[in-house]
Parts: C-alpha cells; structure tokens; sequence
C-alpha cells in the first residue's frame, strides 16, 4: 500500500490491478494497513443505532479485531466493552456497523472522550475550584489552566506549527471574526478582501460584516474568485484575481480545501503571491486540519483558522484552533515593563501572560504568540473532549494518515470510474473534486444526476451509510483513514451502484 500512496504523492496513476473491485482485494489493503488498528479507539454508529429516536442508556458497541490473524483482516469479534456500563448485552444485535463517510460534517467518537471527559467531571466533583491548577494524579489530563495550552502542542503537528504559534479557543467562525479584527485593517486605498466563489456562509457573513463594521461597502470590497465550469479554482486564476486587484486588496481569505469540491488549495504558492503584494493572507482550515498535511509556519500564512469536530473529532461544536505566526505574535518589552508593545487585537484577561493573569491589574500584557489572542476562561469539557481526540492522532502523524488517506480516496474514485465506465449512455454522475490527489483530501464530491438524487439518497440511508448530500445534487463522500476501511469503500460502492441501476 505504501508505494500506492508513493505514486499518489508524485500525482502518478495508482495503478489498481484488475482484480480491484473485489471484497478481496479491498480486504487485502486492510490487512496491509499500517494504521488499521485506530478503527478500534472510535465509538462507530451501527445500522440499528443511526435509527435511534430515543436515548436508551448504552453507546452502539464497538468492534474489535481477533488477535489472531492478520493485523486488522482477521474475522471480527463484537466487543460491548466501549466503557459504558450497559451496553454490554447489546453487543451482539446491533454490531453490524455503518458506514460513516460524514467525517467531514462530524468526525466519529473517540471511544477516549468518555474517558476524559468522566475524568474531568471527577476533578471538577472531587476539587471544586481547585481543579484549575491541580494536576491530578492518574488523570489524562493535566490542569485546567494548562489545557488550552496542551491542546496546542499536541496540535503542532497536525497544522504543521510550533505551540505557541497556536492557540485554542472559542469556535471557528468566531475565531474568523477575531483574526480578522486583529488582520483587517482596511485603508481607504487598500479595502478589498478576497474570497472564493461559494464561501461557507459563515466566512461569508464574517468578511461581509467585518467590511460593514468599517463602514466600508461590501459590493465594493468583497472580491470572489469564479471557478472553472468544473468547479475548479486553478490557482493560476487565483494569482491572476490577486494581480488584478493588487493595489486595493488589504487580505485574501481562502478555505485550504473547499467544502463544496472537496479542493485542496496549494496554501504555499497563494500565501507568497498575496504576501509579495502587500496583502496578508488568513486561510480557513476547516476542512484541512487533520485531513492533510500542513505546514503554516514554514509556509509563513499570517493566520488561520480551523474548527475540531470535522476530521478532528472532538465532537459537536467543539473547542476551535487558531494560527497565528510568530512574526505577529511577538511582545516587545523594550520600552519598559509597563508599556509592551504587540500587534493590536480585541482581548481578553485569558490572553494576560500566565505570570500576571490573577494581578488584576488591568494591564493588558499578553502572551507571546498567538496564546495573547485568548480571551476568556476555556471550558475544561470542551477541552477533555478535545485532548481526548489528539490523544488518537497522537498515536500516529499526518504523514502517515495523510498516506493511508490518499490511497482511501483513489481507491474510491477508481471504483467510481468503473461504475461510469460500465454504465450506458450519459453517465449517472460526475466527480468534481481534482483528479489530481494532491488538489484534494479525503473528500469526493460526486455529482449526481438530478432525477436519480431521491432514490440514492433513500438507498444510502437504508444501506446504512452515512455521508452528506448537498443540494442540487451533490454526494460528498469521506472515507476518514482514521476510522474507515478499504472494505467499507468497496461496500459503499457496491451500495452506490446497485443504487444507480448501474
Ligand atoms: C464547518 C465550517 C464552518 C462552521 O463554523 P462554526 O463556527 O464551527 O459553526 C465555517 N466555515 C467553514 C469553511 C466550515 O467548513
């Protein structure tokens, strides 16, 4: 499988033998996967559970490898054992899992979470007030005032950053707002932001307003790159949209990959282009961290955002990120003590140096690096959750994932091509996401038919597959290498194309 993920890498045809839509063949690259035992640290829904309309007292159970065997090919023994007191009888009705190809909406449970979180829930009963400083003994986690801290280091690797270029707080769209209120500061030459076609609403409704906020015309500020008839953003077209608007532009902002197409950005090249003229650069991570490589410090992004529950999987609405590089982190005490100097932002007292967060003082004397940027109090669940999930990708890198995941997605868009290639007439769908695998992470778009949209969506739900349909049309399927097999691509897609009619 690796020199699969070699040829990937290079751009190369991956080269799947004849043999590759059989069960065989899919279970024989889960049987070569490196990473296949991490599957066994998620809670994953079941087909009896994703119908559940109550709450009944017991996770669905998880499912483990025999020890015999191969690595993760073995036959699967159901283990209820999740740490849930009463799920344990249930194990064996509801063990057939689903497919969950939504991590790009939700990432699936760590089974951790409960763990850590039962742990925080103990210290909060058990020391009261105490727990923000006390490190507990035989906890995973350490301190509540320490937390948001942790959370960042053991974030470096996955947006490619030192610690304190990082810092952990809030949620993403608000984090946007923050970054930008620190980041955009509109002249009346330079004013203009530059964003994509078909934002998020949430990076729309953020640069819209901060523009408004400034008293500025978002008509006129606002500038939206059009993609191709493919949805397709060439970064030629990018440069180009920058070179045009050069003089005026005060901060381009970009999503690294595109929800919509499932596009990878190349981050670097946009990042140097804006940065040479002038412009700062912010880049929303949303659908990037923990999905693909990163490098921002190197890459020198001035900022970037990104949220914790798509491939980070530390639950619903959890606890966002941020990044913000050392060269505007900086705090400058070479005035004197009383008067440091650091880039302006709208802050708080959790953005105080630690040194001198409880003087009271009302001395505003930040953290170096993006730490400064914090404002209040972080909450100590949101943040167990969130160790929790770093705890899972601490037990493997983003190379690694990002191998395992670029094999995952080809292997998925071959058997896509076979079900086009072996259907008559106009083919039932398209992919719009880059063929090209690295212009792409986990995510493929495909593109349905318009009148065969209600009978794959109904046939997907009653297969048991979770994946995420946007209106008009379009299928985005996720296979996560954390958490998903080369069997459940297989399975999916035999699902799609008995859907299909194909
Ligand atoms: C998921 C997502 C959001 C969601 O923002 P929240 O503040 O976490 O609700 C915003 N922008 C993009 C690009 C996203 O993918």
């Amino acid at each position: 499988m690796s020199s699969i993920a070699e040829r990937l890498r290079a751009g190369s045809d991956p080269k799947f033998p004849e043999n590759a839509n059989t069960v065989e063949y899919a279970e024989n690259l889960d049987a070569n996967d490196s990473l296949c035992q991490l599957r066994d640290q998620f809670v994953l829904p079941t087909k009896a559970s994703i119908r559940k309309k109550a709450l009944d007292g017991r996770s669905p159970s998880s499912v483990e490898h025999t020890k015999t065997g191969t690595a993760c090919s073995g036959e699967l023994k159901t283990n209820g054992a999740n740490g849930h007191p009463k799920d344990v009888s249930a194990a064996n009705e509801d063990s057939d899992q689903a497919i969950y190809f939504v991590g790009n909406s939700l990432g699936a449970q760590p089974k951790a979470v409960r763990e850590y979180v039962d742990a925080q829930l103990e210290t909060w009963a058990s020391v009261g007030v105490g727990g923000h400083f006390t490190d507990m003994e035989d906890s995973p986690l350490v301190a509540w005032q320490d937390m948001a801290e942790d959370c960042a280091k053991k974030s470096a690797d996955l947006v490619g950053a030192s610690p304190s270029e990082i810092v952990i707080m809030n949620t993403l769209t608000a984090n946007l707002h923050l970054m930008m209120a620190s980041f955009y500061r509109p002249t009346e030459k330079r004013h203009k932001v530059i964003l994509e076609w078909r934002p998020f609403p949430s990076d729309h409704y953020v640069i819209e307003s901060q523009i408004q906020w400034h008293g500025l015309d978002p008509k006129k500020s606002m500038v939206q790159i059009q993609p191709d008839e493919n949805f397709y953003l060439s970064t030629e077209k990018i440069l180009a949209t920058i070179d045009e608007n050069a003089d005026e532009t005060a901060m381009v902002l970009l999503p690294g990959i595109q929800y919509y197409s499932g596009q990878l950005l190349d981050i670097p090249t946009i990042t140097k282009h804006a940065q040479d003229r002038g412009i700062v650069v912010g880049w929303d991570l949303a659908h990037a961290a923990g999905n693909v490589e990163l490098k921002l410090h190197d890459w020198n992004v001035d900022w970037a955002c990104w949220c914790t529950y798509k491939y980070i999987c530390a639950g619903p609405g959890s606890i966002a990120g941020a990044f913000v590089h050392e060269r505007h982190g900086a705090v400058e005490y070479s005035t004197g003590f009383e008067a440091p100097r650091f880039r302006h932002r709208l802050s708080g007292w959790y953005g105080d140096d630690k040194s001198g967060r409880f003087n009271m003082d009302n001395k505003f004397k930040p953290t170096p690096g993006a730490g400064g940027f914090q404002l209040s109090n972080p909450s100590a669940i949101d943040l167990a959750s969130l160790s929790a999930a770093l705890s899972v990708f601490a037990q493997t890198n983003m190379h690694d994932l990002r191998s395992k995941s670029l094999v995952l997605t080809a292997y998925a868009q071959h058997l896509l091509d076979s079900i086009i290639s072996d259907s008559d007439g106009e083919p039932p769908f398209r992919i719009i996401t880059p063929r090209d695998p690295r212009e792409r992470g986990t995510q493929l778009s495909v593109l349905v038919r318009e009148e065969l949209m209600d009978a794959v969506s109904k046939a997907l739900v009653d297969s048991g597959v979770v994946c995420d349909k946007r209106k008009p049309g379009v299928i985005r399927v996720a296979p996560v290498a954390l958490y998903c097999t080369f069997k459940d691509v297989y399975t999916f897609m035999k699902i799609f194309r008995k859907a299909l009619g194909a």
